[in-house]
């Protein structure tokens, strides 16, 4: 065992595992990075959480904290220090049917959420793949497959658990602490780890799903008639657009509408035929789980390498789609990803939370894959950033203080430090990528 860890507490025997344990392999990474931590502490509860914490400060090792490991930064793991892993708490219960209240612990995966929640009728808007955590999600934003109908996931947060960084279990609510719970929801990662978040989800069986092709013309015009198609969408039809380089530059659709009425959901997506040369459609009605299922689980090892960055867009102007466009094509491309926002999106007030962006329209997401991705990511957003109009923490490889900015601009930025202050004056949980 290594000597800055001789002392394990009793609390943590078997649930702390280093590197000369077999377990070690499957836990050390995150999904796009290969950590090299000195320990992984397998927490069961907020106890565990606490004494993790006390642990580190004893040995004088740096925090990293992980609810399901797809943090885009690799801010889950670290080389040398102690990685507080939330996995083994990932409990799902309905505390109250007729309200829809849910209580689920940090360490689920939105599939075993939307799993969870099926047999009561129930869905929590969450990301698009269901290996993601609810740690990372609920404290971050959460962008779904639901986000013109539901709204993001933070914004039906009602309650906290959260261990602070100075291992004080607390439960925060709008009554009880509603400094803490607005920090939670949005900038979460700085403030305290979350054991457990109540929130109220949507009455939801099954949803209409359509797959939809299309050829991009050059000049970019038919991601402006996406756009203007959804800002005249009803709240049930969500949208994400993928651009992809074929023989013609081709944007692949997923259109999620919340319904089960096969007429609704042919007048959610009719307009979207209209956008541009159809290749491809296929629409069938699915079951929500269908969208976050138990396939996309699996074991983080590092297997996607890659820089991430984004910003959310208010107007498609002609500029910008034409921007899109020849980043998606450049001979050094970038992977274009386009998320719809609006409907429930904009609903609430930007100051009632720390994510405040209410009004942009269009979440854009561009990747760029090893070798050179960070210098082929740079190069692209050079001509993309200037059309941005703030943007969402999670989808962010790289965090820095204009992150920081772009993500909380203005008081939201100032109220953010001084709650991140407030709760963690030693900036122990102070997000960092892994150096
Ligand atoms: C394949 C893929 C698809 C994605 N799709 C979407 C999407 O559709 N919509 C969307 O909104 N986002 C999406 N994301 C981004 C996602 O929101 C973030 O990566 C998120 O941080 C992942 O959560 P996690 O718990 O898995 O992360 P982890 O890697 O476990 O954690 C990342 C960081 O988040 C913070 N954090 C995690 N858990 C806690 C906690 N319990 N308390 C306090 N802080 C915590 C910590 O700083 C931690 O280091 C996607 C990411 C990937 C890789």
């Amino acid at each position: 065992m290594n000597s800055s860890l001789s002392t394990v507490p009793p609390g943590l025997a078997g649930k702390v595992v280093m590197s000369d344990d077999r377990r070690y392999r499957l836990l050390r990474s995150t999904y796009t990075t290969v950590g090299h931590p000195t320990a992984i502490v397998l927490s069961h509860s907020a106890d565990d959480v606490a004494a993790a914490l006390r642990l580190a400060r004893e040995a004088g090792l740096r925090v990293a904290v992980r609810s399901g490991g797809h943090g885009l930064s690799g801010s889950g793991t670290n080389d040398g220090g102690l990685v507080i892993d939330l996995s083994a708490m990932h409990r799902v219960d309905v505390l109250d049917r007729s309200s829809r209240l849910v209580r689920v612990e940090a360490g689920a995966r939105w599939a075993q959420v939307a799993q969870a929640l099926a047999p009561h009728g129930l869905a929590i808007s969450s990301g698009d793949h269901g290996n993601v955590g609810v740690g990372g999600i609920a404290t971050g934003g959460g962008v779904g497959w639901l986000v013109r109908q539901y709204g993001l996931t933070v914004d039906h947060i009602r309650a906290v658990e959260v261990v602070l960084a100075d291992g004080t279990a607390v439960r925060a609510d709008a009554a009880t602490d509603p400094d803490l719970l607005w920090v939670m929801r949005g900038a979460g990662a700085g403030a305290g780890i979350a054991v457990a978040f109540e929130i109220e989800a949507t009455e939801l069986r099954d949803v209409g799903l359509a797959q939809l092709a299309v050829a991009v013309e050059p000049d970019g015009e038919t991601l402006r008639r996406w756009a203007a198609v959804m800002a005249q969408a009803p709240r049930e039809l969500s949208t994400a657009v993928t651009l992809s380089q074929q023989d013609v530059t081709t944007a692949f659709i997923t259109a999620v509408v919340a319904t089960d009425s096969p007429a609704l959901i042919r007048d959610a997506v009719a307009p979207l035929l209209g956008i541009g040369d159809m290749l491809a459609v296929r629409a069938h009605v699915v079951p929500y789980t269908e969208l976050v299922p138990s396939a996309h689980l699996h074991a983080n090892s590092g297997q996607m390498p890659s820089s991430t960055t984004n910003g959310l867009f208010t107007d498609m102007t002609p500029d910008a789609a034409r921007a899109l466009l020849a980043a998606s094509t450049a001979p050094d491309p970038v992977l274009i990803q386009l998320r719809s926002l609006g409907g429930a999106s904009h609903d609430p007030d930007p100051s009632s939370m720390a994510f405040a962006h209410r009004h942009q329209n269009t979440l854009v997401v561009a990747s760029a894959f090893p070798p050179n991705d960070r210098a082929t990511l740079a190069d692209a957003w050079l001509s993309l950033g200037p059309y941005t109009d703030g943007a969402y923490v999670n989808f962010e490889s790289a965090p820095n203080e204009n992150t920081f900015a772009r993500a909380y601009p203005g008081p939201t930025g100032t109220r953010v430090t001084d709650l991140w202050n407030r709760y963690d004056p030693d900036g122990v949980l102070r997000p960092q990528p892994p150096v």
